[in-house]
């Protein structure tokens, strides 16, 4: 009913519960095999709350192990309840005016997409991280009618070629469910060797929020982005020539060079290298600062993907700043 109140209340939780965490969060998640998938052994050799060990298949005993930290591991049973949950209170302060951005990085086929939009015509309990994201913003948003005016607007980048993409206003989820299909249609897919989905363009939702507070008349700003990005694959895997591998070494560029960026931003450098790719550059406004970035890794578990995986998980140790070995030793 206070809305100011209620405003300040989770203001001072959420930054209690950032100061804990740090602004940049990373999940791992690890696909499930398929049902139809022979079943093999699987290089994840230990599941914890926020550590994993995985093993090389091609060596034995201890040299054989890497552990790896992370905030949270979702293993390959988790449902797309359980990793909403965590992010939710996240979407919540969008409303409060936060800038909130959502990666999902890993190779292709690793469940990047069943993550951020669930599979193909998902319903109920399948609906991914962005339409669970927009019901709540709309549902919150609702409920604060009487202290709080919003206006939410959706854009739509395609492949990253327009800078000043249209913002469409919309009132509901399906508004944005509507636009975000229209977009996946245009979103640049071409066949590669590993996976005929496979798509060599990054996806980005951007949600602006604009609040006016009814009582005092002051605005604030939030916005959310959700960004699929293209699969992280090395170039050789997918045997591609010509056109194809110069998109896929520009993927890659972009790719890492977002990961300078994360980077420098947990490790609270004083230079911030947004300027090297359209990605990073599109994002500079909502990574940083105040802002709040989580990133899912996935990853698959079969032992042919044990190198690409290693290498994801190698990324994501990176970006998150935490070192297992450091780690240890500071403490
Ligand atoms: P990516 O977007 O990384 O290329 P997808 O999200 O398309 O990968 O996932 C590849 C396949 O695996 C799809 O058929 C998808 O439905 C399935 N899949 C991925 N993650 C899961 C999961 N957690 N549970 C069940 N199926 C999954």
């Amino acid at each position: 009913e206070n809305y100011q109140v209620v405003l300040a209340e989770n203001r001072k939780l959420f930054n209690e519960v950032q100061e804990l965490k740090g602004n940049i969060r990373v999940y791992c998640r690890i696909r499930p095999f398929h049902p139809g998938q022979r079943e093999k052994q699987s290089i994840v050799e230990h599941i914890g709350e926020s550590d994993l060990h995985v093993a090389n298949p091609s060596k034995q005993g201890k040299d054989a192990l890497k552990s790896f930290k992370f905030n949270k591991i979702f293993g390959p049973a988790s449902t797309q309840v359980e990793v909403y949950s965590d992010i939710q209170p996240f979407i919540r302060s969008v409303l409060d005016g936060y800038n909130v951005c959502i990666f999902a990085y890993g190779q292709t086929g690793s469940g990047k997409t069943y993550t951020m939009s669930g599979p193909t015509g998902a319903t109920g309990e399948d609906i991914g991280v962005n339409y669970r994201a927009l019901n709540d913003l709309f549902s919150i948003s609702t409920n604060r009618t009487n202290s709080i005016e919003y206006v939410i607007g959706v854009q739509m980048p395609k492949g990253l070629a327009v800078p000043d993409a249209t913002m469409y206003p919309v009132k509901s989820p399906s508004d944005v469910i509507m636009l975000m299909d229209i977009g996946l249609k245009n979103r640049a897919i071409s066949a590669t060797a590993m996976n005929e989905r496979s798509s060599r363009s990054h996806s980005v939702v951007s949600i602006q929020v604009q609040g006016k507070d009814l009582s005092s008349g002051s605005t604030m700003f939030g916005n959310l982005h959700l960004v699929d990005l293209a699969g992280s694959e090395r170039v050789d895997r997918s045997e591609v020539t010509g056109d194809r591998l110069k998109e896929a070494q520009h993927i890659n560029k972009s790719l890492s060079a977002l990961g300078d960026v994360i980077f420098a931003l947990s490790q609270k450098s004083s230079h911030v290298p947004y300027r090297n790719s359209k990605l990073t550059q599109l994002l500079q406004t909502s990574l940083g600062g105040q802002a709040k970035t989580l990133m899912f890794v996935q990853i698959n578990s079969d032992t042919n993907s044990f190198s690409e995986s290693l290498s994801t998980l190698k990324f994501a140790e990176r970006v998150s700043g935490i070192e297992l070995g450091v780690a240890r030793s500071s403490k």
